[in-house]
């Protein structure tokens, strides 16, 4: 039996990943006043506070109410770029799960890839550019592969969450074409992107407890 991922589920995610968020201020906000305007953790935090607010409200809905309300969420309270292409992202993946309560592997690599097709429409980014799609985009390559090869889904999961952080850390040699590092002089060559680190540890997050629960 394969894993599934009910809104409980998202929401012991959420919790966990707010708390890394939380904790990683200084290191978060270093790297968006490097290629940025400094802000990144604090929208994430504020984003991932008002997520965690609503836990108990999200637990009781099916998923795809459950990230439309996420979507609504983020949308409302994270400021910046990130506020917009999260919660376009979401809803996204919400329409992509209508009438679902609960996702199945395949179901979620489809939400993700939803929430990916939308982003890079909406913020106009392709993989390459030193934004959180760098993150995002090798995650669900390698979900998709992975299933398509027909790989455990431990194995799937272990090669997601590790396309997502290898994704992110290649945003350190990129030239910034989308965002505000594509605004600094040197494009913010030698520097991580802010969003694709958060993005990742988002992607590695739910990879984690999925396996968890897989045991
Ligand atoms: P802002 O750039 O408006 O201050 P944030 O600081 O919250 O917003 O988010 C910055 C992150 O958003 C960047 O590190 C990058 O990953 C991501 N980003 C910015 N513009 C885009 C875009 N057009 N497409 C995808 N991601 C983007
Ligand atoms: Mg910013």
């Amino acid at each position: 039996m394969g894993f599934v991922l009910t809104s409980g589920d998202y929401v012991d995610y959420i919790e966990r990943t707010a708390e890394l968020i939380r904790e990683n201020g200084d290191y978060i906000s270093g790297l968006d006043a490097a290629t940025g305007d400094g802000d990144h953790w604090a929208n994430m935090n504020v984003g991932f506070e008002s997520l965690v607010s609503a836990g108990g409200e999200l637990r009781k809905m099916p998923i795809d109410a459950a990230f439309r309300k996420i979507g609504m969420l983020m949308m409302s309270k994270i400021g910046g770029s990130s506020g917009i292409l999260y919660g376009g992202g979401y809803m996204a993946a919400s329409k992509k799960c209508a009438g679902k309560a609960e996702l199945d592997a395949p179901a979620l690599c489809g939400a993700l890839e939803a929430m990916l097709n939308d982003m890079m429409e909406r913020g106009g980014a392709k993989p390459g550019m030193k934004t959180m799609i760098d993150a995002l985009y090798p995650a669900v390559e390698a979900f998709k592969k992975g299933l398509d090869a027909g790989n455990g889904e431990k194995e799937i999961l272990g090669a997601v969450k590790s396309a997502a952080e290898e994704g992110a850390e290649a945003t350190r040699t990129m030239e910034a074409v989308k965002g505000r590092a594509s605004y600094q002089t040197n494009k913010g060559v030698g520097h991580l992107d802010p969003g694709a680190v958060t993005m990742s540890w988002q992607i590695a997050g739910l990879c984690d407890l999925l396996a968890e629960k897989l045991g």
